[in-house]
């Protein structure tokens, strides 16, 4: 991937034409106005999003001498003098790179740490790049700390790391570290639709979309891409092309296969899949491809505006987002995210795919959610009854009398109305489940009304002094809100937000250095240290501080998918009550003797957007 004809070709030479990475640019550019440097630096982030460039263009600002020779340090380096052309021509003699990965990692870090005693040959500084600096061996990063500790003025480290936790926290702590974040899909686009331009190629955008989405935040591996596909396609960059050298399927049969298993429909999944067959279209792009539209979806029920309008793909999102709850989304979401690891086991990748797609249909809801999102109370919206035979009440609430055609309910087990009027004469009976929940509403509020309750934990569970130690509700209280905001915020999913969402926190103990939340976790497959790893990562990016995690086995009582149970529990209770004590339901009730609420038709209305 590093011999890319663009990559080489487009890697940017100074702050200004660095895309993705402006908080980074930013502070580092306000660093070098004002003087204040650090003597190391590190940079952390996945491959291919800058941290070289990034390292050389400091390298530069750090030794530019201007065009005439009397520029200082810049942020801005002129890209003409000896320091900035030699540093761009890899001939810098006080700009060394070295990839700790590499087997000779030990040996030329330990000669390196030797010469860093002697100042600088030509330029200002002498400028060192560890890249992958988490491979060092513990005797490498030990030699490394004593530079560390003591740096010459003329010396500074540029660390870069895929892996920030394996770096010890004693080097850690002794650099100003930068997060270097994946580059969103449209601003790979962005990029690459210029730099093609310059290149005098012609691209279409749905082409630039697949290689975008397909390089994964990297702007490296997207520009080795659009290489590869200027080759395939003889010059030009085609969507259709481009799909097929990328094994990539068509969202439209990704949203057969969506809408399949929402509509319980069999028949029709196994048709979708016989078509990809016939087409020899790949079933782990065709998984890939529902992964992407079923998170669209997800954001469109979170946020409906989120999508660009103009973007036909997004109106595919939009229409399948109202076929579904969100939770139910999320469900499918990891249906396919599982489905795609274990396709590669399957006999072969066609019936993979067919037991994914069986497994989405197992799960599937009972029944489409044509109302959803359902307002949070009857609206009034009474169908007039059909040649007298009937009416449907379009709301949170089915009503239905024996032989009319209700839009919502597909089948129904009648009951007696004397077990209706019962219910609805003693509401009692639906009080809510005994909800651990702090700070829940009173048992007599509407649903609408009561739902943040759980949302946020007490603030004096947050604000404990160092040192101190909490247990019991007030650490699942804390933990319960942490795992809302790493939802909330899409840092966490899958397995990762699963293992979050079954953890009971039992302590939390605050140090200088890090919080430490000691998590209870009964499933032995969610204790994984991997998984506890991405979490760790993931509350820490979030609090702007360590966060470390350790987790014991034992059964989870208080955990935040516990708190969510009680809490669906209680709002069905509420909503039951709402739809049974409202006057129109009533009036219906009364008006036809046959009448009767549909067990299990009342849906509470969705959760509020976090
Ligand atoms: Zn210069």
């Amino acid at each position: 991937m590093a011999s890319s004809v663009l990559a080489r070709k487009y890697r940017p030479r100074n702050f200004e034409t660095l895309v993705g990475q402006a908080h980074v640019v930013q502070a580092l550019a306000n660093a070098l106005t004002q003087q204040r440097l650090h003597h190391a630096y590190l940079f952390t982030g996945t491959r291919g999003v800058g941290k070289t460039t990034i390292a050389r263009i400091l390298a530069k600002s750090l030794n530019c001498t201007g065009p005439d020779g009397s520029g200082g340090i810049t942020a801005q380096p002129c890209g003409a003098c000896a320091a900035c052309t030699d540093i761009d021509g890899g001939r810098f003699i006080d700009y060394v790179e070295l990839d700790a990965a590499s087997n000779r990692g030990v040996e030329e870090i330990s000669r390196l740490l030797d010469q860093a005693v002697y100042k600088p040959v030509s330029g200002r500084f002498k400028v060192y790049l560890i890249d992958e600096v988490h491979m060092l061996s513990t005797h490498a990063f030990n030699a490394m700390l004593k530079t560390l500790e003591e740096p010459p003025d003329y010396l500074k480290f540029v660390l870069a790391t895929t892996d920030p936790q394996k770096v010890p926290a004693t080097v850690l702590s002794r650099c100003l570290q930068f997060n270097l974040r994946p580059m969103a899909a449209a601003t790979i686009v962005e990029h690459l639709a210029t730099i093609l331009a310059a290149e005098d190629v012609a691209a279409e955008t749905g082409a630039l979309k697949l290689i975008a989405r397909s390089a994964r935040g990297s702007m490296r591996d997207a520009q080795s891409l659009a290489d590869q596909a200027i080759a395939y396609g003889s010059g030009r960059i085609e969507e259709a092309a481009v799909r097929q050298m990328l094994g990539a399927v068509d969202r439209s049969h990704a949203a057969r296969c969506i809408e399949a298993a929402t509509a319980r429909d069999g028949a029709a999944l196994i048709g979708a899949v016989d078509s990809l067959r016939e087409l020899g279209l790949s079933a782990a792009g065709a998984l890939e491809e529902m992964a992407v539209l079923l998170q669209e979806m997800a954001i469109v029920q979170a946020l409906p505006t989120a999508l660009a309008e103009d973007d036909p793909d997004s109106e595919t999102a939009r229409r399948l987002a109202a076929l579904l709850a969100a939770d139910e989304t999320q469900l499918l979401y990891s249906i396919v995210l599982a489905g795609r690891a274990e396709i590669a086991l399957a006999p072969d990748e066609y019936s993979g795919l067919v037991m994914v797609l069986l497994r989405m249909l197992a799960f599937a809801p009972a029944e489409a959610h044509a109302d959803a999102p359902a307002p949070p109370t009857p609206t009034g919206a009474v169908r007039a009854p059909s040649a007298g035979s009937g009416m449907a009440v379009r709301s949170a609430a089915t009503v239905a009398t024996p032989a009319i055609a209700a839009t919502q309910v597909a089948t129904s087990v009648p009951v007696p109305r004397a077990s209706a009027q019962r219910s609805a004469s003693a509401p009692g009976a639906f009080a809510p489940a005994s909800s651990s929940a702090p700070a829940s509403a009173s048992p007599s509020a509407p649903a609408s009304a009561s739902a943040p309750a759980s949302a946020s934990a007490p603030s004096s569970a947050l604000s404990h002094a160092p040192g101190d130690s909490i247990e019991g509700a007030p650490a699942a209280d804390l933990w319960a809100a942490l795992v809302q905001r790493l939802v909330a915020a899409g840092a966490i999913t899958a397995m990762v937000r699963e293992l979050a969402m079954q953890a009971e926190c039992v302590r939390a103990v605050d140090s200088a250095a890090a919080r430490h939340l000691m998590l209870r976790v009964e499933r032995e497959n969610l204790r994984a240290p991997a998984l506890r790893d991405r979490l760790q990562t993931a509350a820490t990016q979030l609090e702007g501080r360590p966060v470390q995690l350790e987790i014991e086995a034992g059964a989870a009582v208080d955990s935040p998918a516990v708190r969510d149970a009680a809490e669906r529990d209680r709002r069905q209770a509420d909503a039951e009550r709402v739809i049974q004590d409202d006057p129109l339901v009533k009036a219906l009730m009364a008006q036809y003797k046959t009448a009767r609420i549909v067990p299990g038709s009342v849906k509470p209305p969705p959760s509020p957007a976090p």
